[in-house]
């Protein structure tokens, strides 16, 4: 839990503000940023890149608040994007474009047009047929695209399978036997520019040998262009770093930092990093209340009004949030399933938590600030959740909570 997120008097709060004030005021489920704790990752990237030309891109994706992008962009962050409606929303909190990276596998015409358009800092293309579109594309603008080419380095980031990304038999980047040969490719293209390499392994990567074993492998690749005149200015590692949830023991950000930097020992590209949940993770949680109590035969289940279009990672992939009373002591604690009021079996946010609650009290589900929002749906026509940031004592909406009218207001009936 980040240290912004504690109890006073057996009360949870969010940077000194009440998380039952919150719920009265703006509803729940409602999820809940602490400015501070986003502020501090992001120093902590600063201070232990301190002295190395460097650029931190945040993965937009991880969660794509416009009061996040705006927080990060007045921090001096770029923004590792993956569609032309990240780079919209980064534009729309005021982030400078030319700060931008833009990975993805799927690029269409339309988003390199829209990102050739704001001068983005560069593509980081996944196959040679992107290159070719990317050369059309740009040559029909009387453009020069920036490229990196996102190697898969082959390594195994030892995470969940479906967020590992960098094993030979994933859909992420260029195979790293054919690597060079489409540098070459690249090269000899008239409206590409080779500005660097890149790769990104997987995310909530809990150990620093991975990485490592990335940076030399990609590091290798960069020694035999240079022999052959092709010289990059910037190396791109990535995001991935993990975060805890509940026992992992992921290490630290300067940690992890200089361990990079170790592998790149004597080399002066310019180094580039894509963290997402490292940044928000622990920097917001999701907060709900009880809306019913209900004793099974086997287990009792804790049915709150969050679920899994809210908080779609317990469902998606059996993942672990802390869940806390937002107000212990009082009730007496039993031993619930934690479950939305969704039509699915897959519907929890926890199983077998010990909470002292009774219906209507609220919950706090931890960790929920990255992959939380920015993955939620409507399944089941449910609105999504407010957003709130609190900063410095004060809070402030920084999303209305979705209503019934938006979700449908675009869709039409045959007239007869
Ligand atoms: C998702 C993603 C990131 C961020 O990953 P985290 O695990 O959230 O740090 C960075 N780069 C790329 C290309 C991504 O797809």
């Amino acid at each position: 839990m980040s240290e912004h997120f504690h109890y006073q008097d057996n009360r949870l709060y969010a940077e000194g503000v009440s998380l039952e004030d919150i719920a009265s005021r703006f509803g729940t489920p409602c999820y809940v940023y602490s400015r501070a704790a986003l502020t501090e990752g992001f120093y902590q990237f600063s201070d232990a890149l301190k002295g190395r030309d460097h650029l931190v891109c945040y993965a937009v994706k991880a969660n794509s608040n416009l009061a996040v992008l705006n927080l990060f962009a007045r921090l001096g962050a770029g923004f590792d994007i993956v569609s032309g409606g990240e780079l919209q929303r980064v534009i729309a909190a005021g982030g400078d474009t030319r700060k931008v990276v833009f990975s993805g596998v799927g690029k269409t015409e339309f988003e390199m047009r829209m990102a050739l358009e704001e001068d983005i800092l560069c593509f980081n293309v996944e196959s040679a047929s992107e290159l070719d579109r990317l050369n059309e594309v740009a040559g029909s603008m009387g453009k020069k695209a920036a490229i990196s080419l996102r190697v898969n380095p082959d390594v195994d980031a030892k995470t969940h399978p479906y967020i590992s990304t960098g094993l030979k038999q994933n859909k992420f980047g260029v195979a790293y036997s054919e690597t060079l040969d489409l540098y070459r490719k690249a090269n000899a293209m008239p409206h590409l520019k080779i500005t660097g390499m890149d790769c990104h392994i997987g995310s909530q990567i809990t150990e620093t040998g991975p990485f490592f074993a990335a940076a030399e492998k990609v590091l290798l690749l960069i020694d035999e262009l240079a022999k052959e005149g092709i010289v990059l200015e910037h190396l791109d590692l990535g995001g991935g770093l993990g975060i805890r949830y509940h026992d992992e023991a992921p290490p630290a950000i300067p940690e992890y930092v200089a361990t990079l930097l170790s592998a790149l020992k004597g080399r002066t590209q310019k180094l580039i990093l894509e963290p997402g949940r490292v940044l928000v993770g622990n920097a917001g949680l999701l907060l709900t209340t009880v809306e019913y109590i209900k004793r099974g035969e086997e287990k009792n289940f804790a049915i709150v009004d969050a679920a899994m279009n809210d908080l779609m990672r317990p469902a998606l992939y059996d993942s672990y949030h802390e869940i806390l009373p937002v107000k212990r002591g009082g009730s007496a604690a039993g031993t619930y399933e934690v479950v939305g009021p969704i039509c699915e079996t897959g519907d929890f946010l926890g199983h077998a938590r010990v909470l002292p609650i009774e219906p209507q009290s609220r919950l706090a589900i931890m960790s929920a600030g990255a992959y939380g929002m920015s993955m939620s749906s409507n399944y089941n026509t449910r609105p999504r959740p407010a957003e709130v940031m609190v900063d410095r004592g004060g809070v402030h909406l920084v999303r209305e909570r979705e209503t019934v009218l938006q979700l449908y207001a675009g869709e039409r009936v045959i007239a007869d």
